[in-house]
């Protein structure tokens, strides 16, 4: 089995339901091991935006990465078809943001994340579910890396996921 962690966010439609059902599909072919507080947080590019909801899941499965890239594109999609979608703007985006212990570098697929380590808006959730698990190319918790994210955007938490 490995462990998956992903990156959960949109600003479109139903926040809430559309994590909720992400959550759901994903669970059709992964477990659920541990799940973060949902976060709201300002979208970038002015007032007018709706604010994101985020959240980060931990999970395990058989799938390799690849498949699971391709597993969570295809939930995006399906999520996404709910909504026209204007630029910028996503009813879900799922990154992969962790995948064992592994650094995968290839045209298709970068883990760890490459923008994970600047995001506030990953680095609160994971470091709430995650606080000690060491990046793989930085060499730094993901407390330490939430300390020193120099992101100004706030996150703050939104509701629980009950
Ligand atoms: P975006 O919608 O901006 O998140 O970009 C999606 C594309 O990013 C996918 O088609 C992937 O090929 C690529 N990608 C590269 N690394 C990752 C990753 N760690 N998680 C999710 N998508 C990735």
């Amino acid at each position: 089995m490995h462990q998956v962690v992903l990156g959960l966010g949109g600003n479109m439609g139903d926040r809430l339901s559309l994590l909720k059902n992400a959550r759901k599909l994903l669970t059709q072919q992964m477990s659920l091991e541990k799940e973060s507080l949902i976060y709201q947080t300002a979208a970038w590019g002015g007032e007018s935006k709706t604010p994101y909801l985020n959240q980060v899941l931990v999970l395990t499965t058989n799938l390799d990465a690849i498949d699971c890239l391709d597993f969570i594109l295809n939930i995006e999609n399906q999520l996404g078809r709910e909504r026209v979608i204007k630029w910028g703007d996503r009813t879900m985006d799922i990154d992969i943001l962790y995948y064992d212990y592994e650094i995968i570098n290839t045209e298709r697929l970068k883990v760890p994340h490459p923008y994970m380590v600047d995001r506030n808006f990953v680095l609160v959730p994971l470091a709430e579910v995650l606080p000690d698990f060491v990046h793989p190319q930085m060499g730094k918790s993901s407390m330490v890396l939430r300390e020193e994210c120099e992101d100004s955007l706030k996150v703050k938490p939104w509701c629980d996921i009950s």
